[in-house]
């Protein structure tokens, strides 16, 4: 399909099937499908969507192009993206990976974070990413140069978030944890406080000290836990046992969780229903995982390392698709493309009928934010912000649909087209 561009400005899209769980019950389906919607625009804002009518001349016809709403890159680091070229690991594994990432640091100025973090948040606004939070590592108490450089990065259309990275062992000391919490405060909204929480550096006070210094200091939390296979990794179980017994107000993102597929189904329920009730988000990253998870050197592996995403999804935990490393010595490959990502899962997870039910895992922003009452994306008065991928079909759709028209508040912003004549 070749669309012709539209006039300027946009009033709005003729046309443009979106996905059955965005839109309301009563919607009109055809041959099992939700029948195309016209949307209109007013300043930026959605003002109206509807079924489709014959003729909207006024409204650019998108042909029954497939659209989602802008998309959500929930987990990201780059502060280390694109450094493979120079940085890789001579082994297979997290810990490897982690090794060769410290070496890697030398390089770390001002001027090269900015540059990689600027090329990769480019790359994404051109995806149609419009949320994106980076996990930024943090070495001392205080806050490291990418902590600042991030700050400073803007890319018009995509609102950035930063969580401070830190290990757990940092969290040991009390005064330390509070003087990590207080930085991270002080330094703005978009800033959350996070950690990397594992078997290998396991610490229950340390943990307490985190989950307190967060409280004192009003932070929403995401936290790298439990991102193994051992039935011996404690983070899950600890923290739904924490909150069971302690009052948290912030908002709290648990990315990996691999190990909750190594416990007891037992453990898995109970783990889930705590984690449903205080509106955890689970964040699964099926590329990272399935590249370091029962990663043995030369040995194919046997496990594929996800978290429990249909389980969560049914308990009623708020869930979500990422990225995570891309480019270095976690995974050498990616293209801050949300799309390859729900691809990747769609094989290691097993979905089905991916657009009409599971693209909300890479385009619902309510799972980041916590909003208690969410509307839905697209709903009247929220952002006139959608992808929309010309040549694609509901069947086809996440794969082979790179083409891409990305339409920022009611303006054409980036489009990546292709001639099939070619
Ligand atoms: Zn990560």
């Amino acid at each position: 399909m070749s669309l012709t561009k539209p006039t300027s400005p946009l009033t709005g899209l003729a046309n443009v099937r979106l996905p059955a769980w965005l839109l309301p019950a009563e919607w009109p389906q055809q041959h099992g499908e939700p029948v195309a919607a016209d949307i209109r625009f007013a300043e930026g804002k959605i003002s109206s969507l509807v079924p489709s009518q014959l003729e909207q001349d006024e409204l650019w016809d998108v042909q029954g192009a497939l659209a989602l709403p802008g998309l959500v890159e929930p987990h990201t680091h780059l502060d280390k993206t694109f450094t493979i070229r120079r940085s890789r690991p001579s082994r297979p594994g997290l810990l490897a990976a982690i090794e060769t990432l410290h070496k890697d640091r030398q390089h770390w100025s001002a001027e090269d974070i900015h540059q990689r973090a600027a090329q990769a948040l480019a790359w994404a606004a051109a995806n149609g990413v419009t949320h994106l939070r980076t996990h930024i590592d943090w070495f001392e108490l205080t806050p490291p140069v990418a902590w600042y450089e991030m700050a400073n990065l803007q890319q018009p259309g995509v609102t950035l978030q930063q969580v401070a990275l830190a290990p757990l062992g940092f969290f040991a000391d009390a005064e330390a944890a509070n003087s990590i919490a207080r930085a991270v405060a002080q330094s703005g909204e978009h800033c959350l406080l996070g950690g990397f929480i594992h078997s290998s550096n396991w610490d229950p006070a340390a943990m307490a000290n985190l989950m307190h210094s967060a409280t004192r200091w009003d932070l929403d939390l995401d936290l790298h836990i439990d991102e193994e296979l051992s039935d011996k990794a404690n983070g899950l179980v600890w923290l739904a046992n924490y909150l069971s017994e302690n009052e948290f107000s912030g908002h709290i993102c648990c990315s990996h969780g691999c190990a909750l597929a190594s416990g007891t189904e037992q453990q898995q329920r109970e783990v889930l229903s705590v984690l449903a009730q205080h509106r955890v988000t689970l964040i699964a990253l099926p590329m990272t995982n399935l590249l370091l998870q029962d990663a043995v050197m030369g040995q194919t592996p046997r496990q594929r390392g996800i978290t429990l995403l249909k389980e969560a999804q049914a308990a009623g935990v708020p869930v979500l698709l990422g990225c995570d490393n891309v480019q270095d010595a976690f995974c050498p490959a990616g293209s801050y493309d949300p799309l390859d990502t729900l691809s990747c899962g769609l094989f290691a997870l097993q979905l089905d009928t991916v657009f009409d039910q599971h693209s909300h895992l890479i385009c619902n922003p309510a799972p980041l934010t916590n909003t208690a009452q969410p509307e839905l994306p697209l709903a009247v008065g929220t952002a006139a912000s959608l992808v929309i991928f010309p040549g694609s079909d509901s069947v086809t759709w996440p794969l082979n649909s790179a083409a891409r028209v990305v339409i920022h508040h009611g303006k054409l912003s980036y489009q990546r087209l292709w001639q099939a004549e070619f």
